[in-house]
């Protein structure tokens, strides 16, 4: 089988697929020179147990990629790619509305089910460094956290390969059946290469609109830009906080060597705007002094795939063998896992029809 796109869903897919005995190639084009996708881009956190609702696919989906990346980390640790899941997440109530709703979820999720604690303003005033101000409380969950895209993608990658999983680096110009009407599928490749499949997971992002469109199948999906940061923080500032925390939307990631990741803005389109990254870099105005004395080291910038007219992310079957798993948007990390698996599932489905 095919799998086309090689951000951290296609990498999910193939590698599940590998690990389970199936013959694989990932077509894997890089982004253009100098972008990143999504994938690339993203931040990593990973927001299942503090998910607003209860019941409901979103929450579903959420809950199973967290599940499966506990055990896919074991799994990968076992093959010699350990890969850091880092658990604890903080997030800040955004006024007394969502201080309230807050509360609701933490008494809904008493034992058993998620393990979330609150933290009274007196508390949050505690902690050290300073956090940005403005909570009338937060929301602390234990099994949430965040991971590096790019470190378990590398990992899956090369683990997927020594189970037999291939790469092709150009990208995937169309998709056609098989001639013949004999079932399956065929990839052509930009170079001209054709890849013969008897199911093709179309997993490209952005690009997956284009692909489908080649066998007359529409699918609308909008890029949302993201820009990021990189601080290092002065030498004075003390230990970050034990995981990572959100507040007003914005997700401050506690790295090693007193670094700090900031991101990310949400700006319809394709074009980053120099304000959006100022009000980032400034926590909009109201970044304590320890933030503002940060060096920045790096900025970046990536592409989240939106649905038009649908929820995200989009997981359907358009024709039989054809997989589509696309327009992750905003929870692309978390959702990656679960969706790799609702893949696999359709596949066994069909191998078993
Ligand atoms: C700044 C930023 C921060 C984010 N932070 C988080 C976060 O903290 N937590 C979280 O869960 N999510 C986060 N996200 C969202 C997350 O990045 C996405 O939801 C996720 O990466 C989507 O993954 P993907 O593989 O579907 O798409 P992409 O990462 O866009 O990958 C698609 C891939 O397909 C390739 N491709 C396209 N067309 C073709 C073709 N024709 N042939 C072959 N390959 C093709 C592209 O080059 C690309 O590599 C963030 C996004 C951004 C931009």
């Amino acid at each position: 089988m095919v799998v086309i796109g090689g951000g951290f869903v296609g990498r999910c897919c193939a590698w599940l697929l590998s690990r389970s005995g199936h013959r694989v190639t990932l077509v894997a084009a890089a982004p253009p020179e100098g972008a990143l996708d999504g994938s690339g881009a993203a931040l990593g956190l990973l927001m299942a147990d503090v998910y607003r609702r209860r019941s409901g696919r979103g929450w579903r989906l959420r809950q199973h990629s967290l599940a499966l990346l506990a055990h896919w980390q074991g799994l990968l640790a076992a093959a010699g790619h350990p890969v850091a899941l880092r658990r604890g997440l903080l997030l800040l109530a955004q006024d007394a509305e969502d201080w309230q709703r807050q509360q609701a979820l933490a008494s809904a999720s008493a034992k058993p089910g998620p393990c979330l604690e609150l933290r009274t303003a007196p508390e949050l005033q505690r902690l050290e460094p300073v956090l940005p101000p403005g909570a009338p409380g937060g929301l602390w969950s234990a099994r949430d956290g965040q991971l590096d895209p790019i470190v378990w993608g590398a990992a899956l990658e090369a683990d997927g390969t020594a189970h037999g999983l291939l790469l092709e680096r150009e990208p995937a110009a169309a998709i056609a059946p098989t001639p013949g009407g004999r079932g399956g599928w065929r990839v052509q490749l930009a170079g001209g290469t054709a890849l013969g499949a008897d199911s093709v997971v179309v997993a490209a992002g952005l690009g997956s609109g284009p692909l489908l469109a080649s066998l007359g199948i529409e699918l609308a999906l909008e890029p949302v830009l993201g820009q990021a940061l990189e601080l290092e923080l002065a030498a004075t500032t003390p230990e970050l906080w034990p995981g990572s925390v959100v507040w007003q939307g914005i997700n401050l990631v506690p790295r090693p060597f007193r670094r700090l990741w900031i991101g990310a803005t949400l700006e319809p389109g394709e074009s980053a705007n120099p304000d959006a990254l100022t009000n980032l870099a400034h926590l909009q105005g109201k970044a304590p002094d320890w933030l503002r004395q940060a060096r920045t080291l790096r900025h970046w910038q990536g592409l989240r795939v939106r649905p038009v007219g649908q929820p995200a992310p989009v997981l359907i079957e358009p024709r039989p063998g054809l997989l589509v798993s696309t327009g992750h948007y905003r929870n692309g990390i978390l959702l990656a896992p679960a969706s790799a698996a609702w893949v696999a599932g359709r596949i066994e489905a069909l191998n078993g029809a």
